[in-house]
């Protein structure tokens, strides 16, 4: 197989990346006669919630040189993906003209 070659920011030509992962989360515990949440009975353990509901995620490509953010989705990421992929997004990306 012939080596991969490295992902490149087609603002700042860099080659240094990190996949980023945003996500919010609302957490409920329910109110019964002890500590909040059902699972609780001493104190509230945040992990130990009776619900959680998923509000937004983002998904995105950070560039380490310039800051530049490429959104993507890398959630269903497999072998066949992989970085020419990953360089496709950057390549189709809309970024701020460097004029
Ligand atoms: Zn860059």
């Amino acid at each position: 197989m012939p080596e991969p070659k490295p992902l490149t920011c087609k603002i700042c030509q860099g080659n240094r990346f990190q996949l980023k992962y945003e996500a919010t989360y609302v957490y409920s515990y329910i109110l019964d006669g002890d500590a909040p949440g059902l699972n609780n009975t001493k104190e509230l353990l945040p992990f130990m919630y009776d619900s959680r509901e998923q509000q937004d995620s983002k998904q995105y490509l950070h560039c380490d040189t310039c800051g530049f953010d490429y959104p993507c989705y890398f959630t269903d990421w497999d072998q066949e993906m992989g970085f020419a992929a990953l360089q496709k997004i950057i390549d189709h990306a809309q970024v701020p003209s460097s004029s």
